[in-house]
Order: C-alpha cells, then sequence, then structure tokens
C-alpha cells in the first residue's frame, strides 16, 4: 500500500449526504486524511493500535487507521446518519470485526486507547466545541491527533500546556471546504487548517 493508493481507497467511501451545520459536518479531504494518517503510522501510532475516532463522521479517518493495520478502531459519533453511513462504508471493505461503533457525545466516551485520531467540529457553531474534544482525547489517550483551525494555534498550545501534553508534530494544510458548507460564492474554499500531534506527558 503506497500513500496514493490509500488516498485513492478513502476517495472511494460515501460522505455525508446532507451535511448538518450546527454539527459542523464537514468531512475530511481523503488526501489530506491519507496523508496525516501515513504521517501517524510512520510514528508507531496506528498498526496494531487501539484508536478512537473522536467525532467520526461518515469514518474516514478510523477506517484510513483500520487500512493501515490499526487494531481495533471505536468510531465516537453523535449524529444517526452519518454514523449509518460509517456502517455502509466498513462493510464494503470488510474491516467490520476491528470496528466498534459508539452513538453518542464524545463526551461521554471513556474507553481507554493508544491513540486518539480526530477531525473534530472547529468550535465556530458550537462555542469551545473543540476544546471539549481535545479535553476527552488527552483523557483517554496518551497520543492524540487533532485538526483545528490554524487561526487557533495559542488557544491550542495554551489547551496542550495546562493539560501535562507536549506538542511533538504539526503539519498545515490547506482544507477544501464545499460550496454548500460555506454560502460563499466561490465554488471551492480553502482553509488554513494544522494537525497537531499531542503526547501526554504523563500518562498512567
Ligand atoms: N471526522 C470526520 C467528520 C468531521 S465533521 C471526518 O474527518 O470526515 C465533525 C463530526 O463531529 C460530525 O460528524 C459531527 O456530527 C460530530 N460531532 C459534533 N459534535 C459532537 C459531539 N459532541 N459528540 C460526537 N460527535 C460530534
Amino acid at each position: 500500500m503506497t500513500k496514493t493508493q490509500l488516498a485513492v481507497e478513502l476517495s472511494r467511501l460515501k460522505t455525508f449526504q446532507k451535511p448538518k451545520m450546527y454539527l459542523e459536518q464537514y468531512p475530511t479531504d481523503s488526501e489530506i486524511a491519507a496523508d496525516m494518517l501515513w504521517s501517524a503510522d510512520m510514528q508507531g501510532d496506528i498498526e496494531g493500535k487501539v484508536i478512537a475516532d473522536l467525532g467520526a463522521g461518515t469514518g474516514i479517518l478510523g477506517i484510513g487507521a483500520l487500512i493501515l493495520g490499526a487494531k481495533k478502531v471505536f468510531f465516537v459519533e453523535k449524529d444517526t446518519t452519518a454514523m449509518a453511513i460509517a456502517r455502509e462504508n466498513i462493510k464494503n471493505i470488510d474491516f467490520s470485526k476491528e470496528a466498534v461503533f459508539v452513538e453518542g457525545d464524545v463526551k461521554s466516551f471513556n474507553e481507554k486507547v493508544d491513540v486518539v485520531i480526530m477531525n473534530p467540529p472547529f468550535g465556530t457553531k458550537e462555542k469551545h466545541v473543540d476544546k471539549e474534544f481535545l479535553l476527552q482525547a488527552f483523557k483517554i489517550a496518551e497520543v492524540v491527533y487533532s485538526f483545528h483551525k490554524l487561526e487557533t494555534k495559542e488557544f491550542i498550545q495554551k489547551l496542550a500546556e495546562s493539560n501535562q501534553a507536549a506538542i511533538t508534530h504539526f503539519w498545515s494544510f490547506k482544507f477544501p471546504l464545499r460550496a454548500s458548507m460555506t454560502h460563499h460564492r466561490k465554488k471551492v474554499e480553502k482553509i488554513d487548517v494544522g494537525c497537531w500531534r499531542f503526547k501526554r506527558k504523563v500518562y498512567k
């Protein structure tokens, strides 16, 4: 498997049919997902690991992790419609044994895992929801990969510090947002997004 092959497989997945704005349902682009997962695998954070995909949506990140050999992935998502699409996506690639679907709020997901990977809501509709996702991720995993708007960089750094998490890696991406998500006239708008890798300094 190459990174390009992974991106191609991920591009075949079904995505949100009617994205819900209030839940900030924008899917991760397949090339960005492949890029991020590939880097995570290079760090030894995917193959053989137990992973939680928080705010999994239609499942692209968790499914990519399974394709790269994750031992088990929890897909945590509160929207029934998105979860149904994620289930369908998994069925088509035959990893159902390793996938666990948890329908509910990430705040009540307390299973300990090796790694969290997530593209959570950016907190533009519901204030501080990005913070809640990160705090929950720090509770359940030693290593966390998370996408956020680049403009929240300082907030992310402070939050990491106050939770004894070191930022070990950072990647920046241009996220394509489809016109349906932006109300803007331009067909595809791109926003600056970062992916941070955190490692808890003290973890029991
Ligand atoms: N991770 C997916 C989806 C990103 S969109 C991807 O990368 O494509 C963010 C997702 O978080 C949406 O599917 C939304 O329904 C979900 N979500 C928002 N708030 C949530 C919460 N409190 N608990 C669980 N899921 C939530």
